[in-house]
């Protein structure tokens, strides 16, 4: 297995995930007006704009911050931690560089379709460094739960390039992104396509309210692509590789749960500073049950990060069934444990933590998001951690996502 042509070292590692801390704490004063207003967090995006973050993940030869996979992981956890909105849609934008850059390098492709790719992603990568493009990535329909499963967009080949049709659940980022993502089928061929469609795309809108539980600064509405036309350019992976990431690199869909990571760190962070009397209405350090509660709390956040933190170095192309079932039940420990603890969280807190402005209830509800983002749901994981190594479907050549 392989992690990528550039591995970042360590001290890199620190320097990226040090310049999101120090734009943390504006981010983490500005949240509860996103989860307010159900608000997108363009003014975060705007400082990561500056920062150069927005090329996190594209690679060094194209202009950018050249962090590979498990370099994203980190510096998303240190995201979340401010800001579950914006790490969260920030996951969407950086998981397509790391698919066109990283992960596509790792997949087979003939020498003609790699020399096309190259070009392709030369042209997206500079529109995010030149021009600050942001990028969506609206894959969900609600028709079935696996990465290359239920796919009914359709991409009709048309003078040019091609003419898509389809609808989008949960686009996080409407109305928000420059480029909104899309997989999508040609007629009577199952290969699952990965097309760009350019904001103010004639026949491209956004339809439905949005007030969710958590996560509303992410505003994901429904995507409707009524026969959009986007050039032959707009392909970002070559045909055939989109289901090659599927099958050879799984941990792709694990992208998801460092935000919720980075939630558990707030829920932490919050914890100790009111227990011990730095926020709030008064220290509770000296209190037995306050103290088991917060032992309690401790020992299922070490759980949660060790594991996740292993499988993080497992991320590559090519893994063992070994590891995609621990990826699956890392993703399970990820997204219940981020519930589990806000909920455990506001016991041993108590009433008043629950008071805005604290940031307790708003964790409590971004943290409730997790388990239902596919492909990688809690219960898709569930689903296929209960058949491994018994029914052998999941352990042989099958997608594993
Ligand atoms: C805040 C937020 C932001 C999101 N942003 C995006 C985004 O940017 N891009 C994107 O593509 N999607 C996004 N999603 C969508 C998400 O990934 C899921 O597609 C969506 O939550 C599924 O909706 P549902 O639970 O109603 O689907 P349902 O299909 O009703 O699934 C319900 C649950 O049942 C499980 N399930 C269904 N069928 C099976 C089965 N056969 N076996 C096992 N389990 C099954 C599912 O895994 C899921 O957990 C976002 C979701 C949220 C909440």
């Amino acid at each position: 297995m392989t992690s990528g042509r550039h591995p970042t070292p360590p001290a890199r590692q620190r320097q990226l995930v040090g310049m999101v801390a120090d734009l943390g704490p504006t981010f983490a004063e500005r949240a509860a007006g996103y989860d307010r207003d159900a608000r997108f967090p363009h003014e975060n995006y705007a400082d990561l704009r500056a920062a150069g973050l927005l090329g996190l993940c594209v690679p060094a030869e194209y202009g950018g911050l050249g962090a590979d996979f498990a370099t994203y992981g980190l510096v998303s956890e240190e995201l979340g931690r401010h800001c579950g909105s914006t790490a969260l849609t920030f996951n969407m934008h950086t998981a397509t560089m790391l698919l066109c850059g990283q992960i596509a390098d790792d997949l087979e492709m003939s020498p003609a379709d790699r020399a096309e790719h190259e070009r392709r992603r030369a042209a997206m990568y500079a529109g995010v460094i030149s021009a600050g493009h942001i990028h969506a990535q609206p894959f969900s329909e609600g028709n079935a739960p696996g990465a290359t499963a239920g796919v009914a967009t359709l991409a009709v080949p048309a003078d040019g390039g091609w003419r898509l049709t389809g609808r989008k659940i949960f686009a996080s980022l409407s109305g928000a992104a420059d480029r909104h993502n899309v997989i999508c089928v040609a007629p009577d061929d199952p290969t699952i396509r990965f097309m760009s469609v350019p904001t103010g795309s004639e026949g491209l809108s956004f339809t439905g309210d949005w007030d969710p539980l958590g996560m509303r600064g992410t505003v994901s509405l429904t995507l409707l692509l009524e026969d959009v036309f986007v050039p032959a350019d707009a392909e970002l992976l070559p045909a055939g590789v989109f289901d090659q990431v599927a099958s050879r690199w799984p941990h792709f869909y694990l992208t998801l749960s460092f935000t919720y990571l980075g939630i558990m760190r707030a829920v932490m962070d919050f914890t100790d500073g009111y227990l011990a009397g730095r926020i709030g209405p008064g220290s509770r350090r000296d209190n037995p049950q306050k103290q088991a509660g917060w032992a309690e709390m401790q020992v299922s956040y070490e759980r949660a990060h060790a594991l996740a933190r292993h499988v993080l170095a497992e991320a590559g192309v090519d893994p063992t069934p070994a590891q995609v079932r621990r990826a699956w039940a890392s993703m399970v420990s990820t997204m219940e444990t981020a519930p589990e603890l806000a909920s455990l969280a506001v016991r041993v807190c108590g009433g008043r933590s629950l008071l805005r402005p604290h940031t307790l209830e708003r964790l409590y509800r971004d943290a409730r998001c997790g388990a239902t983002m596919l492909p990688w749901s809690v219960e898709a994981c569930l689903d296929r951690l209960g058949r491994a190594g018994l029914l052998d479907d999941t352990d042989t050549g099958a997608p594993h996502a």
